[in-house]
């Protein structure tokens, strides 16, 4: 029997672990290298799992994809804290939720049109429901660093080695192939390096020669303590989205890629929460508990970068906004790439190679 490929991921956030999940259930021997266990974008995001309004078709049907995929893990990791508990979305005018509506209604999506009293029944705690609002049943969120943290911890149950705490400083090449990465305890070597390292993935790239262009947008989320329940769902209102998490607490951003912190990022939080107080009926009970400022790893058209690199073999790039979404899609391919040697065309437009053709 052949011994099994030896693969490096780097980065723990909710694409690494995914990613090493995947590797190691298919019998890769796998090591994951990560400074943050839980990532760095991971614990500060929105988490809202979505095919929502704004994407091309081709992204629309990856992303949907990428739903179903999070049932999939549901069945097979135990407790992961996924809840489908519905999107309530009137933060566009009704011109244009009209159009979302036709559109990805046309494409499958399973939105409602729903008025005033619907809304209410949906959300009994709004303070002011919508007379017209569309909501997605099949739209959900994830705790993604229990997630994660879940998904890694099933990996290293099935040989995974994880080394947290551990930077790589860059990656090791010999003759054009990429052979490892080098830490400050030294050099570790393997078949593939896959980097899942968020916004730290372009300097290890750069460090073998290779651009990856994105860009790290910051924004803030507002966390309130646990509370009672007063989110069925997720709702995004104009210039407000919030969920309540598994443990209680209210979430919010102006938007759910988070709030400009500007240079006053507790006058940020404290304006926002403010807003979801006043928009809650039982909202003035509500306490700030913390904000989180992310970075959002974007990559600058926007679509995740995902694939090998022909100018690096042995190098697996996987970076990607909107990673709570497409972590199970992006980890089932990518490990099934990595290890069969075989380009899947769902992952064509996805490649790094399309910035190299934009510039020519
Ligand atoms: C405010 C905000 C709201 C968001 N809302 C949503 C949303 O609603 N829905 C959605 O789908 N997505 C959302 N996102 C995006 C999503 O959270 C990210 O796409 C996802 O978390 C990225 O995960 P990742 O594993 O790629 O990166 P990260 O979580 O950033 O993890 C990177 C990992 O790489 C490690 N690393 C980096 N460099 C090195 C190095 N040199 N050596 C060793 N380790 C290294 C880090 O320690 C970390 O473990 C949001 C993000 C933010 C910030």
């Amino acid at each position: 029997m052949p011994s099994p490929q030896k693969i490096i991921v780097v980065g723990a956030g909710i694409i690494g672990a995914s990613i090493a999940w995947h590797l190691a259930r298919k019998g890769a021997s796998v090591t994951v290298i990560a400074a943050k266990a839980g990532g760095e974008a991971t614990p500060n995001s929105f988490a809202w799992i979505n095919a929502s309004w704004g994407n091309p078709e081709f992204y629309f049907h990856f992303r949907r994809r990428s739903m179903a995929e999070w049932s999939r893990l549901a069945a097979d990791i135990p407790g992961l804290p996924l809840s489908w508990c519905g999107g309530l979305c009137w933060d566009l005018t009704e011109a244009k939720l009209e159009a979302y509506a036709a559109q990805q209604g046309g494409w499958g999506y399973g939105i409602r049109r729903v008025d005033r009293e619907t809304s209410a029944a949906l959300e009994p705690h709004l303070a002011n429901p919508p007379s017209f609002a569309l909501h997605v049943a099949e739209e959900g969120a994830v705790e993604p660093v229990a997630a994660a943290n879940l998904l890694l911890e099933d990996a290293a149950r099935q040989g995974a080695t994880l080394l947290y705490g551990t930077e790589a400083g860059r990656l090791l090449q010999d003759n054009g192939k990429i052979t490892g990465v080098a830490t400050r305890d030294g050099a570790l070597l393997a078949d593939h390096v896959v980097l899942a390292a968020g916004a730290g993935t372009a300097a290890l790239a750069a460090s073998v020669g290779i651009d990856v262009p994105i860009e790290t947008p910051p924004g803030l989320i507002v966390h309130s303590r646990p509370c009672p329940r007063l989110l069925n769902g997720l709702v995004m209102a104009p210039g407000l989205h919030m969920r309540q998490t598994a443990e209680g607490r209210v979430i919010a951003g102006s938007d759910f890629g988070g709030t400009n912190p500007g240079n006053n990022p507790q006058k940020a939080a404290d304006e926002l929460f403010a807003k979801v107080k006043a928009m809650l009926r039982g909202g003035d009970t509500l306490e700030l508990d913390f904000y989180t400022v992310g970075y959002r790893p974007t990559p600058k058209d926007g679509f995740p970068i995902i694939g090998g690199v022909d100018a690096a073999p042995g190098l697996y790039l996987a970076v990607l906004h909107s990673g709570v979404t497409l972590a199970p899609l992006v980890g089932s391919v990518a490990a099934a790439e990595i290890i069969g040697g075989y380009p899947d065309p769902q992952l064509s437009p996805f490649r790094l190679s399309r910035f190299a053709q934009s510039s020519e």
